[in-house]
């Protein structure tokens, strides 16, 4: 009798510990270093077309890695969602995303945006800025142009050690070579203005004000400023000319936002439908606007004033798998040049 009741308690709990499951297939766990108004819209349009809810976990992207780290097996996460090609290698080097297949995201993102275990969901360039009275543009159309003797003590720099010059320099030694990309960056060392310091929003400050001639920026900080209701913020932007540079070679360097499935993650069903769903169209739009960036999707446009005031261009087409892959040659070279 006792031991009939006992089982009879056990199927309970078996029950509820099924129901439990069921609830949680319909849950999405999203850690993710994007905090964007138009986010709350594309994440609700994902629930509503799935009935799958999302948790969030919004932190800066280091902090994020740290943190799948440390929950190791028991991590609740099923997608982590950050920027740069760089950092995406770092997860994937620690063996934290799981392989995804799916043909939709292969026939939707183009095969230059994702490596086996990660996509890119939008993608963003790193172009030349030059103070128009400091500098003449037609004299720095390239990257390589940035360690011209011409340029002595004009060029500011955030640190070597970012992810965005990290992959700036990945794409240099693919397309340069090691050696060449060492000289580079030795020489642009040479001629910088002032030490390294601050983030790409204060190089364009810095280059407007005359402080520096030239600098590198990702084009989003650009069409922020471009975008901005402040007018002094716009007002940077006159003093500024923005070139797109290697037209005439290889391309403007690009990254990318991105993401995977974790490998520990609990919703496997739902962390694929979830990156599907983000190469959708409307997704995509949402995605790329929220940030004034480009859909990862060739065939989805977006109606961004700012990023259409900056033109079109050519971008490189270098798998951003290879930008990863150079990432750790990259920051020895910055290492060994002095690229603090
Ligand atoms: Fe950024």
């Amino acid at each position: 009798m006792k031991s009939s009741r006992l089982f009879l308690a056990l199927l309970a709990i078996g029950a509820i510990g099924a129901a439990t499951a069921q609830a949680q297939e319909k849950v999405l766990n999203l850690y993710s270093a994007r905090h964007y108004q138009t986010d709350e819209a594309l994440y609700s349009n994902f629930t509503r077309q799935t009935g799958i809810k999302i948790n969030r976990i919004e932190a800066k992207e280091d902090e994020l890695l740290e943190r799948i780290r440390n929950e190791g097996a028991a991590s609740p996460a099923d997608i982590f969602l950050t920027v740069d090609a760089a950092r995406l290698a770092k997860a994937d080097e620690l063996g934290l995303f799981a392989p995804v297949k799916s043909k939709l995201l292969e026939e939707r993102i183009p095969a230059n945006l994702r490596s086996p275990d990660w996509f890119a969901f939008s993608t963003r360039a790193r172009v030349i800025v030059i103070n128009k009275a400091a500098v003449k543009a037609d004299e720095v159309q390239n990257y390589e142009d940035l360690a011209s003797p011409k340029l002595k003590g004009k060029v500011c720099s955030r640190s070597g050690s970012h992810p965005y010059n990290i992959s700036l320099m990945s794409a240099l030694i693919a397309h340069l070579g090691e050696a060449k990309a060492e000289e580079w960056a030795r020489a642009v060392v040479a001629n910088f203005a002032r030490a390294p310091k601050g983030g790409d929003t204060d190089q364009i400050k810095s280059v407007a004000a005359g402080e520096c001639g030239v600098a590198v920026s990702n084009t989003y900080y650009l069409a922020r400023l471009l975008r901005s209701d402040k007018p002094e913020e716009r007002s940077l932007m006159d003093r500024i000319t923005i070139v797109w540079p290697n037209q005439k070679t290889f391309g403007t360097h690009i990254n990318i936002s991105g993401g995977g499935m974790l490998k520990t993650a609990p919703n496997k069903e739902s962390a694929v439908k979830f990156l599907e769903y983000l190469a959708s169209d409307d997704a995509q739009r949402y995605f790329a606007d929220g940030n004034n960036e480009w859909p990862a999707v060739a065939s989805v446009a977006v109606k961004n004033p700012a990023l259409e005031t900056m033109g079109k261009f050519k971008a490189d087409s270098l798998p951003v798998a290879t930008l990863a892959k150079n990432a750790v040659a990259a920051q020895r070279i910055y290492d060994r040049a002095g690229w603090k």
